[in-house]
């Protein structure tokens, strides 16, 4: 298998897998939404009645939404996450209680009116573990209205929540095999003019197939050449992986932490099936 790194962003990225087959890719693909962990917010604990403001104003602990909306907010939100640093709860040395290991808690208080964001979350500890995405609107609050809270992220997988992970958007598509028969072309770009992706280029008296790679398999070319000289397939030799991480871990890391996993997991699979013979 060749893997060929195409595009790889702090949260985004496109990779090439050729010779290998859809099967695999798929493999990649389900480890990365279940299997990779990520920290998310797993309790909230609200104050409860009057939040004494500067100037000794009283604020009340209420907001328009019910408390169950905002800890569900507050549970998507991407809480950057160290694998290298965290453990899972029920495996730390804290038994569970919970420690800097495998926990991290944030505060928030906000009086209103304002309207209270991710950023608004503070870490109480290191600094590092503020949100970076710091913009997610979570609750607008209005004049004498208040929130203050107290939340406890924690490392878990996808398997056990959606919010556990790290990946929003991951998908495969296979790439094309495009092939064009000179011998009938009559040059008129209908297949130039109709391709989204400009996989097609005239250069001088004959028609090229420039960029295959673009291809997205859309066959609006072969609907519209009339004289039947393209023909798109497809190629599960090699496939075109996409996948966006929603923050708390980079698209780099994501994808060695999965290729990781899934090693772990073979050999795993490889020792069990020897153990049979014996
Ligand atoms: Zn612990």
């Amino acid at each position: 298998m060749k893997v060929e790194i195409k595009e790889m962003t702090a949260t985004k990225g496109l990779v090439v897998f050729s010779d290998t087959n859809p099967s695999v890719v798929n493999a990649i693909r389900r480890t990365m939404i279940a299997d990779v962990p990520k920290m998310a917010i797993d309790s909230v604990e609200f104050h409860m009645g009057a939040i004494m403001g500067e100037e000794g104003k009283e604020f009340e602990s209420i907001s328009p939404l019910f408390d169950e909306i905002i800890a569900h907010r507050l549970s998507l939100l991407p809480i950057p996450t160290d694998l290298d640093i965290f453990v899972f709860r029920d495996k730390c040395a804290c038994g569970g209680e919970g420690c800097p290991s495998c926990t991290i808690m944030y505060s928030i208080n906000k009086k209103g009116p304002c309207i209270a964001y991710s950023g608004d979350l503070e870490p109480l500890g290191d600094s590092k573990f503020k949100i970076k995405n710091d913009l997610v609107p979570i609750v607008k609050l209005r004049d004498g209205q208040a929130i203050l809270a107290y939340a406890t992220a924690q490392l878990s997988t996808g398997k056990e929540h959606a919010k556990y992970s790290p990946v929003c958007g991951v998908g495969l598509r296979y790439t094309a095999k495009i092939s064009l028969d000179p011998s009938k072309c009559d040059l008129d770009e209908a297949c130039i003019n109709s391709c989204p992706k400009d996989v097609f280029v005239r250069e001088g008296k004959k028609i090229v197939i420039a960029h295959p790679e673009e291809c997205n398999l859309c066959m609006a070319c072969v609907e519209v050449c009339e004289l039947g000289c393209i023909t798109v397939g497809e190629d599960p030799s090699k496939i075109v992986f996409k996948y966006e991480t929603d923050g708390a871990l980079s698209a780099k890391e994501l994808l060695i932490r999965t290729l990781k996993i899934l090693e772990e997991k073979f050999k795993g699979f490889g020792e069990m099936v020897s153990s049979l013979g014996k």
